[in-house]
């Protein structure tokens, strides 16, 4: 029995595991090499938990506490504490390291606390947070301008279509910029890339929260405005063009400027996504007919 003691504390001076036991009190009557360095513990000594807790709390160091007052904290927490058999959690400490603390009551109150280090555990599951994160905003953004792309803005225009059936208003607008063919022949492709990040840029600055813009393709944009009527949209629509009218992108050539046309259709009750697209579609058809640099409803 003598020699089994000796190995288990010879074990747990060795171990990276943090080891400690408390007694009914819950003063600490053993802690290993691991627990007593993380916690700031001398070796001799064997504080009560509180005052291990606060003596950590006010030199900023040992467990993360998230609350102002400390006393509130470890109320709370001390009412929780070695009340059933068993509990493990997650616990931050100040400098960085994340532990799976478990703590284990037998009945005459003394307790057992064994923490394992997961901080790369947690860092791991951090950067698969946060790969799924971009992976969502990228399938959803626009490579070149930043926008909405194509099949978020698509999903916009089904939520405003079934909003529409309840009987809520609603538009969608399709832009078209004028003449970009002779754009990029003239100034090139790059010139080209600049003009779609320049009207991207400008149109997304005076897009109300509640609507939705995106690019659809080349150099087409639509923008998704629900509980909007065709009068509203139509005016929001002309103040936009008119700002693109007085963009000047290029700074290599200062007096080159662009214009852009619109069409714009109103979501019908047994609208679906197609059939509203190819209207606002044809009434952009219908303003690039009339000349150009305007917008027309369907
Ligand atoms: P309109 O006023 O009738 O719309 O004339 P347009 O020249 O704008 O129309 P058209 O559809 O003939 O030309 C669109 C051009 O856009 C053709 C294509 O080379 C160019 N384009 C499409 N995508 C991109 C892109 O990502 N970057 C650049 N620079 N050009 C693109
Ligand atoms: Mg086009
Ligand atoms: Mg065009």
């Amino acid at each position: 029995m003598d020699e089994i003691v000796e190995q288990l504390l010879q074990l747990s001076a060795n171990t990276s595991t943090l080891m400690a036991v408390y007694d009914a009190d819950d003063r600490l009557r053993y802690a290993n090499r691991a627990f007593r360095s993380a916690y700031f513990i001398e070796p001799d000594e064997s504080p009560l938990w509180p005052d291990l807790m606060r003596r950590n709390f006010e030199l900023g160091r040992g467990t993360v506490i998230h609350a102002s007052n400390f006393e509130e904290w470890l109320r709370s927490t001390q009412s929780r504490r070695g009340k059933i058999g068993y509990r493990a959690f997650e616990t931050d400490l100040v400098n960085g390291r994340w532990l799976w603390m478990t703590e284990a009551v037998q009945k005459n109150g003394w307790m057992l606390c064994v923490a394992s280090d997961i901080t790369s555990l947690r860092a791991e599951e951090r950067s698969v947070r946060q790969d799924r994160d971009l992976a969502i905003k990228a399938s959803q953004t626009d490579e070149l301008t930043g926008v909405a792309n194509r099949r978020f803005v698509m999903a916009r225009i089904e939520d405003m279509l079934v909003a529409a059936k309840d009987g809520g208003a609603g538009c969608l607008a399709v832009f078209d910029i004028d003449n970009f063919k002779h754009i990029n022949d003239r100034l090139g492709h790059h010139a080209g890339d600049l003009v779609l990040r320049d009207f991207a840029q400008r149109i997304h600055q005076h897009v109300r929260r509640s609507d939705c813009f995106g690019r659809v393709g080349g150099e087409e944009f639509v923008l998704a405005m629900p509980g909007t009527s065709v009068e509203d949209a139509i005016e929001i629509i002309e103040r936009m063009l008119m700002m693109i009218r007085f963009s000047r992108p290029l700074t290599e050539s200062p007096d080159f400027s662009y214009t852009c046309s619109a069409g714009v259709a109103a979501c019908l009750t047994a609208d679906s996504a197609p059939e509203l697209y190819r209207r606002a579609d044809q009434a952009l058809y219908a303003a690039k007919l009339s000349g150009r640099d305007r917008v027309r409803a369907a």
